[in-house]
């Protein structure tokens, strides 16, 4: 079978990807053939199904330096939160967090980009918007059904004189090769590309928590004993009781969208949608333990009749320390870096994780027109590019670490409010005062309030200009 080649080849299309697949043809050029290999089916990108996503000002904003357009497109197809409530599972409330406090402000007369805002959206929806925008560009030719294993990937070092570079090549399960000068590692949490990298790492261990994700329709209630409605903000509900905590945020077309964490003990392998049996049992099962232990029936209506319900068993992976060994081959995403969900940044992360990349490639391995022709052939030094994973690195590691450390306390703290009283009257009254002082929970700022260019400015200004190709 004839080997087909690409500049940069990107395992696994989903978000972390395709926004790196667009950032690339943005921001270091529209000549590089870039690939994109994602094991689905494409027509899975279409669907309907599944569940949905909040995205925040610091992903966001990586979007609107890719294109506007695409930044609108995302925001049309989903709903920004009004606000971030605090309540208890039988509807009392805690706190009310301000939305607009987690949008960062020009420092100049205090305005912000409204489009920043947080935002609910279908997870498919929010998929298809960035797999069209990668057909806005020529370079860009996502391959769907090709999976590609830890042995299908080799990397060679090919000599020519005195110079010599790494060519990876690849081979996908239906038997298709190709080989690439750069290979991206977006394949998420179970990475066939780290596997190849950092053969010697743990796999991801089962956290003891399970999500139920569901969408469900519902109109807006007209209920005057219910203050505030689910369909104009985030809501994070607890229950001391049942040891559930849940969020729920609502998404255009009056769905709204629900994760329910559950101690569970035993492992479920299951990402994906169950089927209708499975579904109705679910809910009807979620619906009893909600009605036993006094959940509001605002909280219950979702599991009525969902459209969708998605079961995740929660697993964690050591942090790596390093994301590629010093030559043409990187992670990024949840291949780098799974997260916990419960502080809604992981895809955020692997969004700023593709912008940095990008941006860095920009400056120290820039395409250069040949002569005078700038459509000519592609002039593609990567000599530097040992520079660009160093700085990835000392920008991304620590950043990822942190933040994605705060989800799992997050996460933790709500398991323990069940396990104490005291312990819970304190943390409610910690969010309480938090709120009240800062106007929203300090702990979302750290995620939202970061500038990836900024960065990436700093970060080649102190590595000098002896890195700077030019
Ligand atoms: C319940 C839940 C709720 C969440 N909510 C949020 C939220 O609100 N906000 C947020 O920012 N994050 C959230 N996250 C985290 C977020 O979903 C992930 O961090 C994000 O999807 C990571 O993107 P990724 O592209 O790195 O990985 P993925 O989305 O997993 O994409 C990897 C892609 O690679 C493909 N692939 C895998 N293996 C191969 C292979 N061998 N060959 C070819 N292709 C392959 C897969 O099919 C997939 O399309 C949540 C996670 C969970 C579990």
């Amino acid at each position: 079978m004839p080997t087909d080649t690409a500049d940069i080849a990107i395992i696994g299309g989903g978000i972390a990807g395709l926004v790196a697949a667009s950032a690339i043809a943005k921001h270091v050029s529209s000549r590089i053939r870039v690939h994109v290999f994602e094991q689905s089916r494409q027509a899975s990108f279409g669907e309907s199904t599944g569940g949905a996503i909040g995205l925040y000002a610091n992903g966001l904003a990586v979007l609107r330096d890719i294109d506007n357009e695409l930044l609108e497109t995302v925001c049309s197809q989903g709903l920004p939160y009004a606000n971030r409530r605090w309540r208890r599972h039988d509807g009392t409330e805690i706190a009310v967090g301000d939305e607009t406090l987690l949008v960062p402000r020009n420092d100049d007369n205090g305005s912000f980009d409204p489009r920043l805002q947080p935002l609910g959206i279908r997870r498919w929806r929010f998929l298809s918007a960035l797999l069209d925008h990668t057909k806005k560009h020529a370079n860009i030719e996502v391959h769907f059904e090709k999976r590609i294993a830890q042995d299908g990937i080799q990397t060679v070092t090919e000599t020519n004189g005195s110079s010599s570079i790494q060519i990876h090549k690849l081979k996908f399960k239906d038997g298709t090769e190709f080989t690439a000068r750069l290979v991206l590692g977006a394949d998420g949490v179970k990475s066939q590309v780290r596997a190849f990298l950092f053969p010697e790492t743990k796999q991801p261990e089962y956290t003891g928590v399970t999500t139920l994700m569901a969408v469900a329709r519902i109109p807006p209630t007209t209920d005057p004993s219910e203050p505030e409605p689910l369909s104009r903000g985030i809501h994070f509900i607890s229950s001391r009781t049942s040891k559930f905590h849940a969020c729920m945020y609502p998404l255009p077309n009056d769905e709204i969208n629900v994760q329910i964490y559950i101690p569970t003990p035993e492992n479920p392998e299951t990402w994906g949608k169950l089927d209708a049996d499975e579904m109705k049992a679910e809910a009807e099962t979620m619906v009893a333990k909600l009605r036993a232990d006094g959940w509001n029936e605002t909280f219950v209506q979702p599991w009525l009749k969902p459209d969708s319900v998605i079961r995740v068993g929660l697993r964690a992976r050591e942090p790596l320390e390093k994301w590629s060994k010093g030559g043409t081959m990187v992670l990024l995403g949840d291949a780098a870096h799974p997260p916990v969900p419960y502080i809604g940044q992981g895809a955020m992360q692997a969004i700023e994780d593709a912008g940095v990349l990008a941006l860095l490639i920009k400056h120290l391995c820039p395409v250069k027109p040949t002569g005078k022709d700038t459509d000519g052939p592609l002039d593609w030094d990567l000599s530097h590019f040992e520079t660009v994973t160093r700085l990835y690195e000392q920008i991304r590691v620590e950043r990822c670490t942190q933040v994605l450390k705060s989800s799992h306390v997050l996460g933790e703290m709500n398991q323990r409010r069940a396990d104490s009283w005291f312990y819970n009257l304190q943390y409610e009254w910690s969010i309480w005062m938090q709120v009240l002082a800062g106007g929203n929970l300090p702990i979302m700022l750290k995620g939202v309030y970061y500038s990836y260019a900024e960065e990436v400015d700093k970060a080649i200004t102190g590595a000098g200009s002896d890195n700077i190709a030019v």
